[in-house]
């Protein structure tokens, strides 16, 4: 059982997702802008509140816990399997990608991921008649997944979103893109994203909860 609310932190709003499991203490993870919480059925939602109160400035500060590992090898919404001892992935059409450990194989998904949002930017600039073609750069980035600089022409991408799907891949860059006609994220703005992205509420959602799929 999954509940989700908003949590105001110093004039900020963060998703909150609460998983209910059989477990007796309460789990508190940050990642992407949003908290995870893990908790037991019987803890009340005012409870999670003032534990997030609590651990909120900690989560914040630390980042991102949840690193690359074995469990989470995820390509575009495809779970891969590897090893830290390094390997060989063979994918349908035929090419392979040969990794020495973990490390070097995040970065060479990375490759293939900054390769995907360099073509589809492409794409959907065509599409929506952005003559100028953007700047494009990867960025760690921890509480924003994309961002437009009409200033420099430029958009800034999260580095490491290889995981998700190339569907929630699109709908972040139709967002960043509708943002080179309207600044803010009024229904002007969104009336441009959905015609490009019908499925954005959905794909954005995922992306929120790190849902790859
Ligand atoms: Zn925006």
């Amino acid at each position: 059982m999954q509940k989700s609310f908003i949590f105001e932190y110093q004039n900020k709003s963060y998703p909150v997702v609460v998983t209910y499991k059989r477990i007796r203490n309460t789990i508190y993870k940050y990642r992407d802008g949003a908290f995870y919480v893990s908790s037991s059925y019987f803890v009340t939602l005012h409870q999670i509140k003032n534990g997030l109160e609590k651990f909120a400035p900690k989560l914040l500060k630390h980042g991102d816990s949840n690193k690359f590992s074995e469990d989470n090898a995820y390509l575009f919404g495809h779970k891969l399997e590897v090893s830290n001892n390094g390997g060989v992935i063979t994918f349908t059409d035929g090419t392979s990608l040969k990794y020495i450990d973990l490390e070097d194989l995040e970065d060479k998904l990375k490759q293939i991921y900054f390769d995907y949002m360099i073509k589809s930017t492409r794409y959907y600039e065509y599409l929506m008649g952005i003559k100028e073609p953007y700047k494009i750069k990867f960025k760690k980035m921890n509480t924003r997944f994309g961002s437009n600089s009409q200033r420099t022409h430029s958009i800034q991408y999260m580095d490491d979103l290889f995981y998700f799907s190339g569907d929630i891949l699109n709908s972040l860059i139709v967002h960043e893109l509708a943002h080179h006609f309207v600044f803010n994220h009024s229904k002007a703005f969104y009336d441009i994203v959905y015609k490009y992205c019908p499925n954005y509420n959905k794909d954005n959602k995922k992306l929120k909860r790190r849902q790859f799929i």
